[in-house]
């Protein structure tokens, strides 16, 4: 709720703050149990932060974190260690978070060691079972991550993750290193698994195709800041900002009579650290309005379906920018 990250920028002679960068700035929203939540951004938009934020692997500036009911900026180390087995996190290079020098069975006793979970005998019978469930065999327990492909190192990822049998996943972009004919493999391995522990989702993605089929909702970040959000399907089927709307324009239809208008997206990402005044995206928005150089927009939700935008902001006729925006 109302979720704010500010990394100071330090420079001059005694490393003086000489501005900042808003990587999250006052971004809310909610995750239902079991459900997934795609977030979806370009590069710098603040997703990963967001995931970062909600672990507290880093302190956020502003805003609260409710985990079922429970304040997670305020806990104490003690508090937050019993929360850390609840919330687990998949990240984009499983290269990267997958000690090359341990094998896989201490990579994934790890966690339980951590937690201070279980006897030897019951970590390793763990740590076959969920090898299991991720589609590899107990045969794999002795090997090491560089022995693997990448799909078969992001399923160790996922089984890391699982170990704690955690009730939250926060996976930040964990196909995007994949190839596309892996990725499918590793979405649909996630989904099964989401069924079978009755799993909640936050979904990172820059690409709003990759997160479509794994879904309930989905919201969409720029440069800091939750743009829209709604439920799947309404958000692909009746996109409301017009940032949103170039996004979704961009993603390949798979059939190609459906004819789709690819709307570009005028110039340059700005800098995060001096992002445009009033709406962030009005250098780039082809329907600016005067308005948008100065103010920014207030979220407003209907039915489920929040954007923040001033062509929907009250009074304003809607329907006629619409079909300009159509055009
Ligand atoms: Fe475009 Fe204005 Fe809406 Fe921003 S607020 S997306 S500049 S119309
Ligand atoms: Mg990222």
């Amino acid at each position: 709720n109302g979720l704010k990250k500010y990394f100071p920028i330090t420079g001059g002679l005694f490393g003086r703050k000489v501005g900042e960068v808003k990587a999250v700035d006052d971004v809310s929203f909610y995750v239902r149990k079991g459900e997934t939540l795609g977030i979806v951004g370009e590069s710098g938009c603040g997703k990963s932060t967001t995931g970062r934020l909600l672990m507290r692997l880093i302190e956020a500036s502003d805003g609260s974190i409710l985990f079922e009911d429970k304040e997670i900026t305020r806990m104490s180390p003690t508090e937050l260690r019993k929360v850390r087995r609840d919330i687990q996190m998949v990240f984009q290079d499983p290269y990267a978070s997958l000690n090359p020098r341990h094998s896989v069975e201490e990579i994934l006793e790890e966690p339980l060691i951590v937690h201070g979970i279980g006897s030897k005998d019951d970590r390793r019978k763990l740590v076959k079972e969920m090898l299991e469930v991720v589609g590899l065999s107990s045969f794999h327990a002795r090997r090491y991550p560089h022995q693997f492909s990448g799909g078969q190192r992001q399923r160790i990822g996922i089984a890391k993750a699982l170990m704690t049998k955690p009730k939250l996943i926060i996976a930040d972009e964990p196909v995007s290193a994949l190839d596309v004919s892996i990725q499918a493999q590793v979405l649909n391995l996630m989904k099964d698994i989401q069924k079978e522990f009755g799993l909640t989702y936050i979904f990172i993605a820059h690409d709003l195709g990759v997160v479509r089929h794994i879904s309930d909702r989905v919201g969409v970040m720029y440069l800091g800041r939750l743009i829209e959000l709604a439920g799947s399907e309404e958000l692909y089927e009746n996109p409301k900002h017009p940032y949103t709307k170039a996004l979704l324009s961009a993603v390949p239809v798979p059939d190609p009579d459906l004819k789709k208008e690819t709307i570009l997206i005028e110039g340059e990402l700005p800098s995060p650290a001096n992002p445009p005044s009033g709406c962030a995206f009005h250098t780039r928005c082809s329907v600016c309005m005067e308005i948008c150089t100065t103010v920014r927009p207030e979220g407003i939700a209907n039915d489920g379906h929040y954007v923040a935008c001033h062509l929907y902001s009250e009074g304003n006729a809607a329907g006629v920018i619409n079909t300009k925006l159509e055009n």
